[in-house]
């Protein structure tokens, strides 16, 4: 008789809380736009069968303007905004009832839940949202998340479920985060186009060789594509997540990743940060751009704060409180941080010393323009 071997033990297999992200191209079948029912009803059976082993399960799932188009007859090809809005409100309704049906089934209540960019931006909804997520958990629901695409317009928005779904993990302190894709893994270049490019099957940390392999960042952000992957990736891994890059067209995708089935695992960062430095870390999209002199990266590097006099200039529109990116003079982001004053006050006090804010805004605030309990460095 042959011998039986022990099944691998992978991250998904110890995780507890996990966070699957299902990409359009899985759940809709390209040349019909219908739903690929077949493969879906073997992802929820994974999913139910994670559930019988006592873990927690949040689905991140697009599709929702992949599946709806085509029921008021939108053409193929690229979408105005407001067609895609529409096609969303037709899809989603479609994609929660088949996730209702099929989960129902089994005994597992399904909760549909609809994020716009500021529900993750906005520390205070950030908040709101996690504490809705986290009850529905309790509930024994399977929170199924999309982005609200039929209110989310070009500029406010995420444009791709893999940051969102790594900002739900963040959320909810999930371990482990599975991206479903259309790409098995990172490749040390794009296989299409290098048939050298190599598979990796473990990344420990993500340097910039690492994002380098993801290839042309600006280009593909937003797009869903390895760059936007990657992003996900460090969010996740900040918060202290293991994070799973695999394919997902295969039946059983997920039951395939816990029997140790090709896939790129990251792994969590050891320490990781405070959950409120984590967000400010993870912040999508920040509302401004600080650049700063040499000494104040050095000052911010020994864990000092941020002072007006070490900031040479300002860009974009921010209020006190919102999160800001802290550049060189050559524009590498070096670290995030909550503002202590918007972009008029901000501008008048940059260059300046801390003990004429007084003088120069007419009240006295606070010395530092962001504090270092309110800054990552990235
Ligand atoms: N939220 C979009 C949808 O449901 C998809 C975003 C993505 O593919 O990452 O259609």
């Amino acid at each position: 008789m042959p011998a039986r071997t022990a099944p691998p033990v992978t991250p998904l297999s110890r995780a507890r809380r996990i966070v699957v992200k299902v990409g359009s191209a899985l759940l809709v079948d390209a040349a019909t736009g219908r739903l690929n029912r077949a493969w879906l009803e073997t992802l929820v059976a994974d999913i139910v069968r994670l559930r019988r082993q006592g873990k927690e399960v949040v689905l991140v799932s697009s599709g929702a303007i992949a599946l709806g188009r085509r029921h008021i007859g939108l053409p193929r090809g690229p979408l105005r905004l407001e067609e895609s809005q529409a096609a969303a409100a037709v899809g989603q309704i479609r994609l929660a009832h088949a996730y209702k049906e099929l989960l129902e089934a089994e005994g597992v209540p399904v909760a549909q839940v609809l994020l716009t960019l500021e529900d993750s931006e906005q520390r205070r909804r950030y908040l709101n949202a996690r504490a809705t997520l986290t009850t529905l958990l309790a509930c024994g629901a399977v929170p199924v998340i999309n982005e609200n695409d039929t209110v989310a317009t070009a500029e406010i928005r995420y444009g791709d479920n893999d940051r969102l779904a790594a900002r739900v993990a963040q959320m909810v302190s999930a371990d482990c985060v599975v991206l479903l894709s259309d790409i098995d893994g990172l490749y040390t270049a794009d296989p299409n186009k290098d048939p050298t490019a190599r598979f990796i099957p473990l990344v420990r940390q993500i340097t910039p060789d690492i994002e380098a392999m993801a290839g042309d960042s600006a280009s593909e952000v937003g797009r869903g594509g390895m760059a936007t992957k990657i992003i996900a990736a460090r969010i996740a891994v900040a918060a202290g997540c293991h994070f799973c890059i695999a394919a997902g067209a295969p039946r059983h995708p997920v039951r395939r990743i816990e029997q140790g089935g090709r896939c790129t695992w990251f792994r969590p960062a050891a320490t990781p940060v405070a959950a409120r430095k984590q967000w400010i870390a993870g912040t999508l999209r920040p509302a401004g751009e600080l650049r700063i002199d040499e000494g104040a990266v050095r000052a911010l590097r020994s864990g000092k704060s941020l002072l007006p006099a070490g900031v040479t200039a300002t860009s974009g529109r921010f209020e006190r409180g919102d999160t800001v990116s802290v550049c060189t003079a050559d524009g590498r982001e070096v670290a995030r941080g909550i503002v202590a004053y918007g972009d008029a006050e901000a501008a008048r006090i940059i260059g300046r010393r801390s003990a004429d804010i007084a003088a120069l805004l007419g009240y006295t605030g606070r010395d530092e323009l962001i504090h270092r309990d309110d800054l990552v460095l990235q």
